[in-house]
């Protein structure tokens, strides 16, 4: 079916639902009520789906989201200019759905399935925007490993295929950064990757679809973007929709990373929605089941059995604090529903530690299961060192004096964290990231100037590359460091130390 480029909503969908073959039915009517601030209650409209899209006289649609006896209270899609009280309201007997599928590959849409990008987008599959997540036997246990090539995410807080890992910290803090960067270390492998923007300004979807489009990462991306001026029901479905698509992607066995950017906006529309419906306000004036609104969307996340041709979709969810609070309400729930958290910083940020991750409250429940060999091998103590650098980094801040081994341990912490410092879209391999951690561990750069260890590293690197491109295959490859290969690797390192001497 075509699926052209429309200017309403409303025009799309009544396109949509026309296409449908209806038996004869009997539609039930009713009367709009009330409406104002884009939600209509309506008289008369019994038996109603959770979720059905209704269609107001005048080609406006809505979705019945507060069922009662004699009534419904719907969101509508456009702007309500166009209904008013005693207008008439047809059922639709559908609820929300969105194109999935390999056309979609490249492509932006919107929550209900309208292509943003100009192009018109042939589709045959659908899926409903809610789904039921996957059971506890259709599920397997997460165990490879889904590299973001990201050192300092990838070495602490691995992330496996399947899993749900949070992104959270204050804005401006290179949370975003994070999400593409993991995108862009998609590139040469089968992982797909599903971006949805929740509530953003539509300068920042712009800015986030060119630089998907700069390096390339939009031939096996999907963009679901609603923009801060669409109406709260839309900013609602949006992840709800990235998950079918990336669902459609999933039951075909494939591997599927899905951002959603971000969280705490949806929690927002999701709040404004349920005031303008007049649910009863809790705390912070969210509805009481603000929580189920994000479990559900996540434990649709999962990594499926071989049975059911053993795709995944692995989540990277994004929560913004306010002041680096992360107890506050929808963080704290959020944090609970996934499988660790990435807390970035903004000290960290503005200190110049980019990405700026707090190895201290930065957890992968996961854990080591979905982190390669060689990986498991280099960065064992990593963290027990960068945090016991951190707590005597705070004690000599004011220059007292300190003991040799104390200096040591200042000293290496200095070097971990300039190593572990790394720009915006400069994803690291995986052999990159273990010759670099073993030459921590070799202390290989004990005579390094702090302001020079990354650029030493780079040459070391070049070198590792042009004396044992075999131990770099391997590596890669394999995803282990064999002895064989350590053994060159270490050689080569101490050599290399010996030169700068
Ligand atoms: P917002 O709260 O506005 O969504 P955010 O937390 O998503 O912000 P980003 O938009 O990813 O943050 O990044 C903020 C700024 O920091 C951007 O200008 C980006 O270029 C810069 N930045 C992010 N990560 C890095 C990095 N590793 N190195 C250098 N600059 C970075
Ligand atoms: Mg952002």
């Amino acid at each position: 079916m075509s699926n052209g480029t429309f200017n309403s909503k409303s025009e799309y969908l009544k396109q949509r639902l026309e296409s449908f073959e209806f038996e004869s039915v009997v539609y039930p009517y009713g009367t709009v009520k009330s409406v104002g601030d884009g939600v209509a209650r309506v008289e008369g409209l019994s038996g109603r789906l959770y979720g059905e899209l209704l269609e107001f006289e005048g080609g406006v649609f809505g979705m019945a989201l507060d069922l009662h006896e004699n009534g419904v209270g719907a969101v509508l899609f456009d702007s309500a200019d166009s209904v008013s009280v005693g207008h008439k309201v047809k059922g639709t007997g559908r609820v929300a759905e969105i194109p999935v599928g390999n056309a979609l590959l490249g492509r932006v849409i919107d929550p209900i399935g309208r292509a943003l990008d100009g192009e018109p987008l042939e589709v045959d599959e659908y899926l409903p925007a809610e789904r039921p997540a996957p059971t506890i036997i259709e599920r397997r246990p997460v165990n490879t490993p889904l590299e973001t090539g990201i050192l300092a995410i990838d070495s602490m807080v691995p992330v496996g295929r399947g899993q749900r890992e949070l992104i959270i910290g204050d804005r401006q803090t290179g949370k975003t950064s994070i999400a593409l960067d993991a995108i862009f270390n998609q590139k040469n492998t089968d992982v797909i990757c599903v971006y949805c923007a929740i509530g953003q300004k539509a300068s920042n979807i712009a800015h986030v679809i060119n630089t998907l489009k700069k390096n390339k990462a939009m031939d096996y991306t999907v963009v679901v973007a609603s923009t801060a001026s669409d109406s709260p029901a839309t900013q609602y479905l949006a992840p709800y929709c990235a998950c079918s698509v990336a669902e459609g992607f999933m039951n075909k066995g494939k591997d599927v990373l899905v951002v959603y950017d971000d969280l705490s906006k949806h929690a927002v529309a999701y709040r404004a929605m349920s005031l303008l419906l007049h649910r009863p306000p809790g705390r912070e004036a969210y509805p009481g089941d603000v929580f189920y609104l994000h479990s559900r969307l996540l434990e649709r996340s999962a990594c499926l059995s071989e049975e059911l041709g053993g795709g995944s979709i692995t989540a990277l969810p994004i929560i913004e604090t306010m002041g680096g609070n992360i107890s506050a309400y929808i963080p704290t729930n959020v944090i609970s529903i996934t499988d660790g958290q990435i807390y970035l910083e903004s000290e960290l940020f503005h200190s110049g530690i980019r990405p700026a991750v707090n190895t201290g409250l930065s957890v992968s429940r996961v854990g080591r299961s979905a982190q390669h060999n060689a990986m498991k091998k280099v960065s064992g103590t990593l963290r027990i060192e960068l945090s016991q650098y951190r707590e005597m980094a705070v004690f000599t801040r004011f220059g007292s004096d300190v003991d040799e081994s104390t200096a040591k341990l200042l000293r290496k912490g200095e070097c971990l964290t300039e190593l572990l410092k790394q720009g915006r879209g400069e994803p690291m391999s995986l052999f990159d990231q273990t010759a670099i951690l073993y030459a921590y561990k070799l202390d290989v750069f004990e005579n390094v100037p702090v302001k020079k260890v990354k650029e030493t590293a780079k040459q070391l690197l070049s070198e590792l590359y042009s004396k044992c491109a075999s131990c770099v295959a391997e590596v890669n490859n394999t995803g282990d460091l064999s002895d064989a290969v350590e053994s060159q690797i270490k050689e080569l390192m101490c050599n290399f130390k010996e030169s700068l001497k």
